[in-house]
């Protein structure tokens, strides 16, 4: 019996060759390929500035940082996200408010954003949920009205477009972060990134990832008499070990090379579940919005539960017997533990808390032939009733 889980990686011969040469270089970490990643997401993006870290939580915890979040500040994201878009304003000590998922969309509802605005509202980090991007230029002007930070959360969504412009090039943003999981579009087993037009945010970031040292003499405070030598250098911020090593910027470097390759592929699969899936009654498919071309991490759809005998805890337990092993995204991040512990409830979101009791993940990876693709449709279509 074939398996499939809802995600993951692809990696190729030349993916291993280019990890082998980086193993046996003199430098494996701080090394070259880290700014030549750095380079190709740039130019990939759009952006002037990329700079990579050890993960995408990591990406989103500098970015707070750097934007200079404290404990005055709260921020605004999403319910249905990974949790790290939410926990990196804890992180800095600042509070988080949730508004609540378009429905049709699941994407963060910029209405839902406007009315959570407060005077402490610092910062607004739309998830591009799925790979759709949220709806920037909506979330931009209501960011400029209020002036607030905007920090894209495209985790799902390198090589995504909103309108004219691909996801990363900050058109309608302060920065965008990434994620390189292997079950995310291109891996580097572990990693991050982030993407900004801002060159001072730019010069903090790359300061925090590593440890808040500068080794630019012209930013010295203290350089001369016994500092002075070719040795000195100057913590400045209190910053992190947050670098990605040369080993995984060089398998960033040979996955990024075929990231249009693996967007086709994941649309093919897209394509032949939306044919299979949308005029089935069972179910109801994500709206995709007409100024976003995504290139999708993720394909959720929903359970129409009203007309199925089955509930979704069954549901799960029949697919994985038969090799389908689904997963949820996400429980919403306010229902955890640690945020009920600070007020939430799961009623507080309603679209949130629906979309949670209905949605699920179907295998979504390339290396899923069309054959496989036609095999799982029929299982789902078997099984469910
Ligand atoms: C994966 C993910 C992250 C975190 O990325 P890591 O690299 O796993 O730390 C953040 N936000 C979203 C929406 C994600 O899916």
């Amino acid at each position: 019996m074939n398996t499939y889980s809802y995600g993951r990686q692809s990696i190729d011969k030349s993916d291993i060759k280019a990890v082998t040469k980086a193993l046996t270089s003199s430098l494996l970490t701080q090394g070259p390929l880290v700014a030549e990643f750095e380079k190709q997401l740039a130019d990939y993006t759009t952006a002037k500035y990329a700079v990579v870290v050890s993960n995408g939580t990591a990406a989103l915890h500098l970015v707070m940082l750097a934007l200079g979040l404290s404990s005055k500040d709260v921020g605004i994201t999403s319910p249905i996200t990974f949790m790290a878009s939410a926990n990196c304003l804890q992180y800095v000590g600042s509070g988080v408010s949730f508004a609540d998922i378009d429905p049709a969309t699941a994407l963060i509802d910029p209405q839902q954003i406007q009315a959570k605005i407060t005077s402490k509202t610092k910062v607004i980090i739309p998830v591009h949920y799925a790979g759709q991007s949220a709806d920037m230029k909506k979330i931009h002007s209501l960011a400029k009205a209020h002036h607030l930070y905007v920090v894209e959360d495209a985790a799902h969504a390198i090589g995504s477009k909103y309108l004219d412009a691909k996801v990363g090039s900050c058109k309608y943003s302060d920065a965008t972060i990434f994620s390189f999981h292997p079950v995310k579009t291109i891996t580097t087993a572990e990693g991050g990134a982030i993407t900004t037009n801002n060159r001072d945010l730019y010069q903090k970031l790359i300061q925090l990832r590593n440890h808040g040292i500068s080794r630019d003499q012209s930013s010295f405070q203290y350089s001369s008499g016994a500092n002075a030598g070719p040795w000195y250098h100057e913590m400045q911020s209190l910053g992190f070990n947050y670098r990605l090593p040369d080993v995984l910027a060089a398998l960033g470097i040979s996955q990024l090379r075929k990231i249009d390759n693996y967007i086709a592929k994941r649309q093919k699969i897209v394509d032949a579940y939306r044919r299979a899936l949308s005029s089935d009654d069972r179910f109801t498919l994500l709206k995709e919005e007409s100024y976003s071309q995504a290139a999708f991490h993720l394909f959720p759809i929903l359970l129409n539960i009203d007309r199925l005998n089955m509930t979704k805890t069954e549901i799960f337990f029949a697919l994985a017997k038969k090799g389908i092993k689904l997963q949820v995204h996400y429980i919403p991040v306010h229902t955890q533990p640690y945020y009920r512990k600070l007020g939430f409830k799961p009623g507080d979101f309603p679209f949130a808390q629906d979309y949670y009791l209905r949605t699920f993940s179907l295998p979504l990876y390339p290396s899923l032939t069309q054959s496989d693709v036609r095999a799982i449709i029929k299982i789902i279509k078997k099984t469910i009733h």
